[in-house]
Parts: C-alpha cells; sequence; structure tokens
C-alpha cells in the first residue's frame, strides 16, 4: 500500500542503511535470482515466493525456468502444462496468473516487461509489493518494495507501536519510500538486505537482537537490550587465578 504523502525520514535512518548494508554485504545468501536482472526471471522468483519458501523456491526455480526460459516461452505454453511444472510449489493461482501477464506482457507490451510501479500493477497478479520488487530488482529503480519481513523490521525498529490496518501499512510503506537509497543500484542492496534480515534475524518467531546489525538504531532492540542489561546478574569478580 505505497503512500502517496512526503515521506518522513525517521531519525537514525543513514545509521541504520550503514549498517543493514554492511551486514547484507557480508551476510547476504547467494540466491539465483539475485544474480540476474533479467525482469522475467526476477518476475517469476517474486511469484514463486510470495507463498513459498525460500529453499523449496531454489529447487523449482531452475526447473521452470529450463522449461519456460522466456516469457515468450511461458506465454505460448498450454495451461495445462504450466501448471505440471509448478506442481509441488502449490498456490496454482499464481501459475494461471503468471501465464495471464506472459500473454498479456506479448500482446500489449511488445514482449518487454514494463519497467515502472504503475504499469506492473496493470499486470494480473501483481500486486504493491511484486510491482516495488520488480522495479527495483530487475530495473534498479528506487522504489520501495514492503512483504512481510520488512514491514516487520520497520515497525520493530521505527514504530513498535504502530497499529495494523490500512494506515499502519501506509505509514510503514512511507517510511520504507524515506529511508530508501536514492540511487538505483544502492536502493536494489537496500531492498535485498532489509528482507534478508527480516529472513534471517528479526525473524516473526524471534528477534535475535542481539545479534542484529540496526540493534543500536532499533527502538525494540534498544529497549531489549535495555532490559537485559538492567536485569543481568553483576559481573563476578575475576577469581585469583584468572586475575593473574
Ligand atoms: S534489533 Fe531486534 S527488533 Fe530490531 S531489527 Fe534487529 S532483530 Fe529486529
Amino acid at each position: 500500500m505505497p503512500s502517496k504523502s512526503t515521506p518522513r525520514v525517521p531519525p537514525q535512518a543513514s545509521r541504520f542503511r550503514r549498517r543493514l548494508l554492511a551486514w547484507f554485504r557480508r551476510h547476504g545468501r547467494e540466491l539465483p535470482w539475485r544474480n540476474t536482472r533479467d525482469p522475467y526471471r526476477v518476475l517469476v522468483s517474486e511469484v514463486m515466493l510470495q507463498q513459498t519458501q525460500v529453499s523449496r523456491v531454489e529447487q523449482f526455480y531452475p526447473r521452470f525456468l529450463d522449461r519456460f526460459p522466456t516469457l515468450r516461452h511461458l506465454a505460448e505454453a498450454r495451461p495445462g502444462l504450466v501448471r505440471e511444472e509448478w506442481d509441488g510449489l502449490g498456490y496454482y493461482r499464481r501459475a494461471a496468473n503468471l501465464h495471464r501477464l506472459a500473454r498479456e506482457v506479448i500482446a500489449r507490451h511488445d514482449g518487454r516487461i514494463p519497467a515502472g510501479v504503475d504499469e506492473l500493477r496493470l499486470l494480473p497478479g501483481v500486486g504493491a509489493y511484486t510491482a516495488g520488487a520488480v522495479a527495483s530488482f530487475a530495473f534498479e529503480r528506487a522504489v520501495p518494495a514492503v512483504d512481510t519481513n520488512v514491514a516487520r523490521v520497520l515497525r520493530r525498529a521505527f514504530h513498535p507501536r504502530l497499529g495494523k490496518g490500512a494506515h499502519g501499512a501506509r505509514t510503514l510503506w512511507a517510511t520504507a519510500a524515506a529511508i530508501l537509497p536514492a540511487r538505483g543500484k544502492a536502493a536494489w542492496a537496500f531492498n535485498q538486505a532489509i528482507m534478508e534480515l527480516g529472513a534471517l534475524v528479526c525473524t516473526a518467531r524471534v528477534a535475535r537482537c542481539g545479534a542484529c546489525p540496526v540493534v543500536e538504531v532499533c527502538a525494540t532492540g534498544k529497549r531489549q537490550q535495555s532490559t537485559v542489561t538492567a536485569t543481568a546478574p553483576p559481573t563476578p569478580a575475576p577469581s585469583p587465578r584468572a586475575a593473574r
């Protein structure tokens, strides 16, 4: 739910960005869709990742691309064949939408996936997140892409008291836009990095603040750390042996 209002840059935004990007350079996973800017390949990965875990998508993604190496191959395939190749990923509506999208891009866009968020959003099965992700990851446009991982990180870091619902979603999109680097390449890395942090460190199950690169600039992390410090037992005096 992207916001059209002028985004307010949260305090600490530049430190958050710097730390996150440095962490991602060291800890970001090698994933096949991170090594391409081919819009079709990026789009396929984003549609697969919508409701399926990364480890499962890693198995199915190359197989699907072997079978349908280009958008045109996909557009010209029989619906039954597309469904067959999607078997194992579940949520078949995604495959049907992807197939319709391929046909529409061939018919209306001369076979080229559009680069702009507004045009992308008009394609079958493409919501706000997928449009932002394709614009950023394939075309290196400096636009936000807020999925559930990103929303969780932004909420915990900048808006720990924010309610859910439409207003909450608008605020998170506005924050994502406000802290995004202005250059497309850096925005690509930032969008990948914040998703990765939500997948590996700041997860739905547990926030591993002690291992988090942005803990010092995160509202939730700072609170957790001060609670831990306040309740930690006093450090014992060194034994004579240790003191030597
Ligand atoms: S410090 Fe904790 S709450 Fe904040 S982003 Fe990191 S893991 Fe999430």
